[in-house]
């Protein structure tokens, strides 16, 4: 068996992947691949319907809400949120804790005006700026739930009276939120919902349509929910097997179960890297990312040594990024808490062998 710690497209259940590569050759008794359906059959719009419902369930999203599925991926939503809720005169708060938050202001400074209320780059992006001043005037308020890159993770939602835009794209359906904290959540699928080329938004409605700005159809909010997820043709397999991911997530117990588990795989990781006098971790504690968890070694020169003694144990994807170096462990919903342990042991293997 292999260790995926891949930071996305990740790990998916085993049994995600044998029901999915079933659906290619036949779906559903239709006699037909989930590859050839028409999008506009009952069949699959069941499946537009089901996933839609099952995220609605297992976040318990609540009434004056909408889900809808986008493509772009979240890169696209860092142009859409703007595009959708920013009026050219106005400003949108953003923090900046990382690549993607970075790149998200980025986008929307081409549709208003941006004030990055903190930031955390003078240290590499390795903390959560506390005690956040949010100007009441702001279109919205954005910040990443998670820092897939860095591996930070913001649990709370920082108190503000203005609309809160999240981009929760590596940690949505790990862990229990209060939608009612949101007014805009978005995620790309690959790093927990499913596999990439679908794109997950939950709206509150009251929101949306207040500039001025004429917004190209297939990037209006609106236009995407009144289509029902299927304006144009949707992405039919990257909606069906994350389908089958959310079925798996309730059939486990749904968000709240699945939170205890990545807890106890979190805590179980960070504390072999606390603990063996081989690694560090690279975050400020209290910001630990559950999902993403990031550490180098006390000698770089054994990071390779280490990287290869992983691979034999057939544990693989935890070269960091280059923007952090040493190890990155991605612990999305799909990898088993057997796989952390591999990995743990390893670890004291590998300082055993160096003392
Ligand atoms: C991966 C990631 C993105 C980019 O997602 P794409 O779907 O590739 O555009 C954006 N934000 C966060 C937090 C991510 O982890």
């Amino acid at each position: 068996m292999i260790h995926n710690f891949g930071a996305g497209p990740c790990i998916l259940p085993q049994e995600v992947f044998k029901q999915a590569s079933q659906a290619v050759l036949e779906f559903n008794g239709t006699g037909l691949s989930i590859l050839e359906i028409s999008h506009r059959t009952p069949e699959f719009e069941a499946v537009v319907d089901e996933t839609v419902r099952l995220i609605k369930e297992l976040l318990n999203v609540p009434e004056g809400y909408s889900v809808v599925l986008l493509q772009g991926g979240a890169s696209l939503q860092f142009s859409m949120v703007p595009m959708n809720l920013l009026g050219e005169s106005q400003t949108a708060a953003y923090l900046d804790t990382g690549v993607w938050a970075s790149k998200a202001l980025k986008e929307a400074k081409i549709f208003g005006n941006v004030n990055v209320v903190a930031s955390s780059k003078d240290q590499n992006y390795s903390y959560i700026p506390k005690d956040i001043e949010i100007p009441e005037d702001s279109a919205y308020f954005h910040f990443t739930s998670n820092n897939t890159i860095y591996g930070t993770e913001l649990l709370e939602v920082p108190k503000t009276n203005v609309p809160v835009v999240c981009d929760m794209s590596s940690d949505i359906l790990s862990r229990v939120i209060n939608v009612s904290d949101f007014d805009l959540i978005y995620a790309g699928a690959q790093k927990n919902m499913g596999p990439a080329g679908v794109t997950v938004a939950i709206v509150k409605d009251s929101i949306l349509g207040k500039v001025d700005r004429k917004i190209p159809s297939m990037l209006d909010y609106k236009v995407q929910i009144e289509g029902g997820s299927m304006y144009n043709t949707p992405p039919v397999f990257a909606i069906y097997v994350s389908m089958l991911n959310l079925r798996w997530l309730k059939s486990k117990g749904g968000v709240a179960e699945i939170e205890k588990e990545n807890i106890s795989k979190s805590v179980a990781l960070y504390k072999e890297i606390d603990r063996n006098p081989l690694f560090k971790g690279t975050c400020r504690p209290e910001d630990r990312s559950r999902m993403n968890v990031c550490f180098v070694m006390e000698n770089p020169e054994l990071e390779k040594p280490f990287l290869k003694f992983a691979e034999d144990r057939d544990i693989i994807g935890i070269k960091g990024h280059r923007s952090v170096g040493g190890f990155r462990a991605s612990m999305y919903n799909g990898l088993p808490i057997t796989s952390v342990h591999v990995l743990i042991d390893a670890m004291q293997d590998f300082a055993e062998k160096h003392r």
